[in-house]
């Protein structure tokens, strides 16, 4: 029987395999991640603010996909690709496949600032959004409070500075540092404006057009030569693709992310597919491709799916043809801005638009189910702790 392996259960991987699976085809579907769960990435700030617990952005895998004897959720490390062999080598051994479809998501972009790995947090996994929350918490217990630099200016910078602000008022003396000469600079000005009033009303410092050159254990350097003291930088400054494909020789583009065609198929690699923030997804006005975002991650991962299906009955792929709805952000948890088509929110019902989205991504990826058992329709009861299930693994050494 044919293999199709989705490497990654993020925002792409899960839609594949659930277009995948629901089609019912003669072919057995692989599943590959390093952990038993999918994870909700837009709420991490939420976590690392300490507004969220950690079980509250995790979405069981296996609760996600729909029980098939031909589908295997295989818990491992993916170390590399071998496009010629056909087949992919993980820390639990080697799965060849018919099919691959690369959905390994992003990594911090550091844009080589010296100091930055070593001693910035991120919110891009989960581990290190907990470190954030833990050391929010120590500075808190040991200090009373501290001075926090987050670095970057964009929408998850943004909600990661109102969080803290609103949940831990007075405690920390917060700084935006942003390269660009406004923070939100992709959004509309009217809401980057909204936004900036918001922060300044909790007292947060933004520090515009100021690149960061390094990240000290103890300050942040800026070009202009100024040096902020910090007990805790946050880097939220932009995301590169998972190095896996450029290891594996694939093409790339400057961010090391898989040129596809618009079917989603990597360029001169039959059968080796890329979606969501590894793949360079062409667009008509965009010359970098489709931004990387999970409402894009989504789309790119259910035509991925489904052309993958075509091409195994012998059908053409059909390309890709995405859809930008908008943008919500939340500014803690009353006021928040949202553009969608030509509506700009602000305020309550930009909040409340932040909500909207997160409760249609989990209807579309878990349906009503998901929604009840998670809890998230009722603010009052807090999502409940999972009890750590080990995936359905029918793999050994080798699948
Ligand atoms: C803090 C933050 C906030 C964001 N907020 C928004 C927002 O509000 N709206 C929006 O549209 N977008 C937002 N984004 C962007 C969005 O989260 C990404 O575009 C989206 O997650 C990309 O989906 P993906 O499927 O490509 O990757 P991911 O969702 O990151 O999934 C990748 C999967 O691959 C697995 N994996 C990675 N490497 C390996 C390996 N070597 N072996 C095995 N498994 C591996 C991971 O465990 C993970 O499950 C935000 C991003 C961040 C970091």
């Amino acid at each position: 029987m044919q293999r199709i392996v989705i490497l990654g259960g993020g925002y792409a991987g899960v839609r594949a395999a659930q277009e995948i699976v629901r089609r019912d085809l003669d072919a057995e579907t692989v599943l590959v991640d390093r952990g038993h769960y999918h994870q909700v990435v837009t709420e991490m700030y939420r976590v690392a603010a300490g507004a969220e617990e950690p079980s509250g952005v995790q979405l069981s895998l296996r609760r996600l996909l729909p029980t098939n004897p031909r589908l295997t959720l295989l818990r491992a490390e993916v170390r590399s690709v071998d496009c010629r062999e056909r087949t992919v080598h993980t820390d639990r051994g080697i799965v060849p496949y018919k099919y691959v479809l690369l959905a390994l998501g992003g990594d911090p972009e550091y844009y080589g600032v010296a100091g930055a790995r070593e001693h910035a947090l991120t919110l891009q996994y989960l581990d290190s959004a907990v470190r954030v929350r833990r050391r929010l918490r120590a500075l808190a217990a040991a200090q009373g409070g501290g001075r926090i630099v987050i670095v970057g200016g964009g929408l998850t910078g943004v909600e990661l500075a109102s969080e803290i602000a609103e949940h831990a008022a007075g405690k920390f003396t917060l700084t935006i540092v942003q390269a660009a000469p406004t923070i939100l600079p992709e959004e509309d000005a009217k809401l980057a404006s909204y936004a900036q009033g918001e922060l300044e009303k909790h007292h947060i410092e933004i520090r515009r057009g100021e690149p960061v050159t390094d990240v000290l254990a103890r300050s942040v350097k800026l070009k202009s030569g100024a040096e902020i003291p910090s007990d805790l930088t946050i880097w939220t400054g932009g995301v590169r693709a998972n190095p896996i494909p450029k290891e594996a020789g694939l093409p790339c583009d400057g961010r090391g992310r898989v040129l596809v065609d618009e079917q989603l198929e990597a360029q001169g690699h039959p059968g080796v597919f890329a979606a969501g923030d590894i793949a360079h997804v062409p667009a008509p006005r965009a010359p970098n491709g489709l931004p990387p975002t999970a409402q894009l991650a989504v789309q790119e991962g259910r035509q991925a799916g489904r052309n993958i299906a075509l091409v195994l009955r012998g059908e053409e792929p059909k390309p890709l043809h995405a859809k930008i709805l908008g943008t919500a952000a939340a500014l803690g948890d009353r006021h928040g801005i949202a553009h969608v088509g030509r509506f700009r929110l602000t305020g309550r019902a930009g909040h409340v638009m932040h909500e909207l989205a997160l409760l249609r991504y989990l209807y579309g990826v878990g349906g009503m189910g998901l929604l009840e058992r998670e809890a998230y329709l009722s603010w009052a009861r807090p999502p409940r702790e999972e009890p750590a299930s080990p995936i359905a693994d029918k793999a050994g050494t080798s699948v």
